[in-house]
């Protein structure tokens, strides 16, 4: 990628005035950043991985455990009591340096080729340089990614040294890197607390964080590198209680762990206290004070747990009390409807055709016959009857009468299919229309 911004060309060119990676830097790699391996064989015979070194060894596999040293090139080696005969592996060494305003932090990939018997190969190859300029902004340079490469090979290592957007794999082979010991850096790192050691924190972590952050250098001055640590790795607990941190060190407070220290607080706060308060935030009895809030909170979200099934139940019965009504206010409407038509019965020789006189039985009479006299809500309506035509008590079919008419609208067995009684229902219900009159006028 050609550098575009201003801070990208001045990196590009910097980087250019930058040495290669040097003999002595590799030799460290050599000697610090790969297994030296010497592979051992039942009967004692041991190889040496760096120069192919071969002798018989009378010491057993137990004696060397911590190792032993090659007569030959005198390579301290790991003894592997093992029948392989090849071995490779990757690794990272950081080289951290300066230029001008930058700090910068150069990765190095070093591999081994051993095949038993023969001297190592031995490659390195600079991957990432990362510029790091005062405000804590950093500036990637690095080889292509690759892709299609053997699988310990993420570098393209052909590819050119190039301003190139950021990627997380940076940030990882970083992280993986052991660090050579000879450093340069930047001034204003010293100013801001920077001693020479990384405290298990990434390099460029660090100085970024050195560099924009003034929370962290205040630390890292101070001394409290478990607590810069921890804020470093968790930057919303430090955004939340950074104000309340400082309070408790105002007040002389020793926190003994920074993370269970801040757990406390966060439960303070869920709890509504005020974790600006030494009072709240400096406990003298630490562990007994936390032990405490935690219980506070179990018992806050018990109540609440509680609180909402007393609402759901509160709900519940209002729903129920509502059912109720309304089933009332239906009978009650229906009764006011239909009640003068109660017991009335029209009859043949066979057929008993009698007034539905619940809506209970609307519903009965549905069920049974599979039709929709309840589901409509005929019970409801006004201008209309409902009668059961049965025979010794079995349902023949069921008759609508129009009240204004007097004549029957519908008329249906079961599945609203007609019966052989259907037309001999009909008339007897039409025939008897009189008895119907005589209630409505009573
Ligand atoms: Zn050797």
């Amino acid at each position: 990628m050609t550098p575009k911004t201003k801070i990208q060309k001045e990196v590009a060119r910097l980087s250019a005035t930058l040495r290669p990676i040097s003999d002595a830097q590799i030799e460290w790699a050599y000697k610090h950043c790969i297994e030296h391996i010497a592979y051992r064989t039942k009967n004692g015979t041991i190889t040496c991985s760096d120069c192919g070194h071969v002798w018989h060894s009378k010491s057993t596999l137990a004696d060397t455990l911590c190792g032993c040293r090659c007569p030959i090139c005198g390579a301290e080696l790991k003894v592997e009591e093992t029948r392989k005969r090849t071995r490779h592996q990757t690794r990272y060494f950081c080289v951290i340096t300066s230029r001008k305003d930058f700090q910068v932090i150069r990765v190095a990939q070093v591999r081994y080729e051993s095949r038993k018997g023969e001297p190592m190969k031995f490659y390195c190859t600079e991957v990432v340089q990362r510029w790091i300029a005062q405000d804590g902004k950093v500036t990637d340079m690095a080889l292509l990614r690759g892709f299609t490469f053997c699988y310990c090979d993420v570098w393209a290592l052909d590819s050119n040294m190039e301003v190139r957007p950021y990627n997380s794999l940076y940030d990882e082979v970083v992280a993986w890197s052991d660090v050579y010991p000879r450093m340069s850096i930047l001034p204003q790192l010293k100013r801001n607390g920077f001693k020479g050691n990384f405290h298990g924190v990434s390099p460029v972590r660090l100085f970024k964080a050195l560099l924009s952050d003034p929370r962290m250098e205040t630390l890292m001055k101070a001394g409290e590198i478990e607590e810069m640590k921890y804020f470093l790795s968790n930057p919303v607990t430090a955004d939340n209680l950074w104000a309340s941190y400082l309070i408790a060190k105002r007040h002389h407070y020793k926190i003994n762990n920074i993370g269970m220290w801040c757990d406390y607080l966060n439960m303070l706060k869920n709890l509504d206290k005020d974790i600006r308060n030494p009072k709240n935030i400096c406990p003298n009895d630490f562990i007994k004070a936390h032990d405490r809030v935690n219980r506070l909170i179990d018992a806050k979200r018990e109540k609440a747990r509680a609180e909402r099934e007393r609402q759901y139940e509160i709900e519940r019965r209002e729903r129920e009390q509502q059912r109720l009504l309304k089933e009332k206010e239906n009978e009650d409407k229906f009764i006011a409807l239909k009640s003068k038509f109660f017991g009335l019965v029209i009859a043949d020789n066979e057929l008993t055709i009698k007034v539905l006189e619940s809506i209970d039985e609307y519903y009965e009479e549905g069920r049974k016959q599979d039709i929709c006299v309840f589901g409509a809500g005929y019970y409801r309506k006004e201008n209309t009857l409902i009668l059961s035509a049965r025979i010794d008590g079995e349902i023949i079919e069921t008759v609508e009468v129009d009240l204004r008419t007097l004549k029957v609208v519908q008329c249906h067995g079961k599945y609203n299919k007609d019966t052989e009684y259907h037309d001999r229902i009909i008339n007897l219900v039409n025939s008897n229309a009189k008895l119907i009159r005589k209630r409505m006028t009573a």
